[in-house]
């Protein structure tokens, strides 16, 4: 489970509501745990805390306001919650001293999935919580901030409060930027919690989407995800527009656009709904990006449908295929998890066979864990834990093979590279990715972060490639 601490801008604005009045301003810490969705709502809750003025704290121990934005997906994500709430619990020892000075008590509030499932239960088991916000009750926080001031106890909001609109929210990158275009999943696949944490699908309005890509692209972000949990079943039925038809509307948007918006990318996209209009569109639109993440989950088809998921080794295979004929060079991750109830040997060498199949470009690979409220509970998880152990480091050695030589097949070649950081190795290199979302690797100073450079391939590393600069910055 990633996890981000997350600040915002530190401009001041407006009263302070639980700083000590008319001194320092209050100040908040965000911890974030789990996928860009959550990344993406952190930040729309910094930039909230930035307009009631407060400023990013460095550390929980100096916050006035302490936000946990939980995830779910994983096994003992609860257990985590409460032990570092319970780290937390001495900040509100401080309350006294703080009142003398003038100060409010911290707050304490808890957000995210964890948060939308558990509601109330979360303050009856941890008391030091001020406030508990679910995954469609962002724009609740100033309401609950002054509840709370007001001397009102503990707030929980988990129903709908649902607002797309980011346009105030502190975005931590300042080259590539997260647009959530809808919230919630219809699916229920067996394994999965989204569902009753995220809620059932909502759209958001195709005219909205647009301007606020344009708004970042005249900002001068270089790369915008489009972000929902299965974004392929997005559909506006008042502008007439499904998903692909909205990657259509981007691009032309942003045709002829110089020095904003380059590439759009978009997570996550059920294999199911992947139809060829949208394959057909990756290859045509210039401004979308050639990468497609597409969880395969298991190459057996017993288990496919034990999962829920709605197509078989066949049906995505042929997929892959029309993909890397209609969009060349396209670059391909999924993501897969082993040891689902009762996998079979056979099971897992059919997701072996699967990867071979699919060549990919990168994965994501986890061990099945039994989540609540989901229907994979109804299989017992009979599997002994280092079998799925055993399991996960043969596919993740296998993909470490495949990975190792498709990247050496890029060495000799020139690449289009946005970049958007330093290396993570060396301050002396940048970082960029291709449109295919290769990571690239390269000698170069701070000033190219936000620019597109032609990089040329030397060396193909297992995760990343390194190269030399080649042209001017664009
Ligand atoms: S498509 Fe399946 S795995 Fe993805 S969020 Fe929906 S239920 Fe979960």
């Amino acid at each position: 489970m990633p996890e981000n601490n997350v600040g915002g801008l530190s401009t001041c604005e407006g009263s302070s509501p639980s700083g000590a009045a008319g001194t320092t301003p209050a100040t908040y810490w965000i911890r974030t745990y789990g996928c860009q969705m959550n990344v993406h709502d952190s930040e729309i809750y910094a930039g909230q805390m930035r307009r009631l003025g407060l400023v990013p704290a460095d550390s929980p121990d100096d916050a006035d306001i302490v936000l946990l934005n939980t995830c779910s997906v994983r096994e003992k994500a609860e257990d985590k919650l409460f032990s570092e709430l319970g780290r937390l619990r001495w900040l509100k020892g401080l309350d006294a001293e703080r009142a003398r000075a003038g100060k409010q008590p911290v707050r304490i509030g808890v957000t995210g999935c964890i948060a939308q499932q558990r509601g109330e239960e979360i303050i009856e088991r941890e008391g030091s919580v001020d406030f508990v916000l679910g995954t469609r009750a962002i724009r609740a926080l100033p309401s609950v901030l002054e509840a709370l001031s007001q001397g009102h106890g503990g707030q929980v909001i988990t129903e709908d409060f649902i607002d797309f609109d980011a346009s105030d929210a502190d975005r931590l990158d300042r080259v590539r930027a997260f647009v959530t275009i809808m919230e919630g999943c219809n699916n229920y696949c067996s394994f999965c919690i989204v569902p009753s944490t995220r809620g059932l699908e909502i759209y958001r309005h195709a005219d909205d989407i647009v301007d606020e890509v344009r708004g970042l692209s005249m900002r001068g972000y270089r790369e915008v995800t489009l972000l929902g949990q299965n974004v392929n079943s997005w559909v506006d039925k008042t502008a007439g527009l499904d998903f692909p038809g909205l990657l259509r509307r981007l691009d032309d948007a942003l045709a002829g656009n110089k020095g904003g918006v380059e590439r759009i990318r978009f997570l996550t996209s059920h294999p199911k709904d992947l139809s060829p209009a949208l394959i057909e569109g990756m290859g045509s639109c210039p401004k979308i990006a050639k990468h497609l993440h597409l969880p395969v989950q298991t190459g057996s088809d017993r288990i496919l449908r034990q999962m829920n998921r709605h197509y078989t080794r066949d049906g995505y295979l042929y997929l892959v295929e029309q993909l890397r004929e209609t969009v060349p060079g396209v670059g391909l991750s999924t993501d897969l998890i082993v040891g689902f109830p009762g996998e079979t040997e056979d099971d897992f060498e059919a997701t072996l066979e699967l990867v071979r199949e699919a060549n990919y470009d990168s994965f994501y690979s986890f061990e099945y864990s039994p989540r609540p409220d989901t229907a994979a509970l109804m299989y017992e998880d009979t599997l002994a834990p280092e079998i799925k152990r055993r399991r996960l480091v043969e596919l993740q050695e296998l993909q470490r093979g495949i990975q190792s030589r498709k990247n050496r097949e890029w060495e000799g070649r020139t690449v289009e590279v946005l970049v958007d950081s330093f290396s993570r190795k060396t301050a002396d290199d940048v970082s960029g990715r291709t449109s295919s979302n290769q990571i690239v690797n390269f000698a170069g100073e701070g000033a190219l972060i936000g620019s597109l450079v032609d990089v040329e391939i030397t060396r193909g590393c297992g995760h990343s490639l390194y190269g030399t600069v080649c042209g001017a910055p664009r």
